[in-house]
């Protein structure tokens, strides 16, 4: 069916995108702090208050005024807007960023995958989804295939993202050095396994369960999306349920565990719209979800529920 996956190939390539914009950034100078030069690199220039020379010498009200008003632009203002970011993203978008750019969110799906392909299941120690596809277990050969996929995985992601990371820290072109020449200081040391330890313990045991109770960024976008009355969402067509085939698919593909077609506020709901792609690959133009803003679409009945989670629709 064309067009079916465009909204799942669109996010896939926003992912990926921000991905390389959050390891990259330090590289090209666009945000990092320089702990050996003690400098703040601001879109490829050094940060400073931008005062001109001799002004603190300058008594005047015109230079106090102009000393106020580059503190208030300099280092006011850009913390006002970066601690602004993720509430005002909450109460119009939800958890938007989550679904579709976040980079960890991202290598938890990565993960997820590699031990669906695996296990038949995405978590290693639970039974989601729900129905698992055992055809996948099918063949030895595709277990192990996926397994050393798996492997390289943890081999591979983590270190690279201690990397990447630490170079937020400590010059990009510095840690390239001493990585070539086998020469790591105690500073490049420490960020490199701090940050492979996390991802690596995070991306075996932990996954979503850090989006949905830990990550601050996910806290905030989901207390204001929660709260706001205009923020997108994911709806689900009530009017039509008798459509719905109770195939399960849009409960499969939630790797946030939400049971889509209950009432439509789930905290947990990071609008990626995987449940979109799945509802349309058994519905065609029939999908019964779709995105909204706003809190004015009919919650399910409580009969609703109740068939959802112990009856199974009648198809038209
Ligand atoms: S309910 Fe749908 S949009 Fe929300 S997290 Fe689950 S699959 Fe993604
Ligand atoms: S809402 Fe769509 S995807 Fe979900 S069970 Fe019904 S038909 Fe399947």
């Amino acid at each position: 069916m064309r067009g079916t996956k465009s909204l799942h190939i669109a996010r896939r390539l926003i992912q990926i995108g921000f991905l390389l914009f959050i390891f990259l950034m330090p590289v090209f100078d666009i945000l990092r702090y320089d702990t050996a030069t003690k400098e703040l690199y601001l879109f490829g220039e050094v940060w400073s208050l931008g005062l001109k020379d001799g002004i603190l010498l300058d008594q005047s009200m015109g230079g106090a005024t102009h000393v106020a008003v580059q503190f208030f632009l300099k280092a006011i203002l850009p913390w006002i807007i970066l601690l602004s970011i993720f509430p005002v993203l909450g109460l119009l978008l939800g958890r938007f960023f989550c679904g579709w750019m976040c980079p960890e969110g991202a290598l938890f799906e990565l993960a997820d995958f590699l031990t669906f392909k695996t296990l038949g299941r995405r978590d290693i120690f639970g039974k989601h989804p729900p129905t698992p596809d055992t055809t996948l277990l099918s063949s030895k050969w595709n277990m192990l295939f996926y397994g050393l996929l798996s492997a390289m995985f943890l081999l591979i992601v983590p270190p690279l993202t201690g990397i990447a990371l630490t170079g937020y820290f400590i010059a990009p072109k510095t840690i390239w050095q001493q990585i070539t020449t086998g020469d790591l200081t105690f500073g490049v040391k420490a960020g490199i396994i701090g940050v492979s330890t996390y991802m690596f313990v995070t991306s075996i045991l932990v996954r979503h369960t850090f989006c949905k109770y830990v990550c601050a960024a996910g806290l905030m976008q989901m207390l204001f999306g929660w709260i706001s009355p205009v923020s997108l969402g994911i709806k689900f067509d009530r009017e039509n349920f008798s459509k719905c085939t109770d195939c399960k698919g849009c409960e499969k593909v939630c790797f946030m565990n939400v049971k889509p077609r209950l009432p439509k506020k789930d905290i947990n709901c990071v609008n990626c719209g995987e449940c979109i792609t799945a509802c349309k690959k058994e519905l065609g133009d029939d999908c019964l979800f779709s995105y909204g803003f706003g809190d004015n679409v009919a919650q399910n009945t409580a009969s609703d529920k109740k068939q959802i989670l112990f009856e199974k629709p009648i198809v038209q």
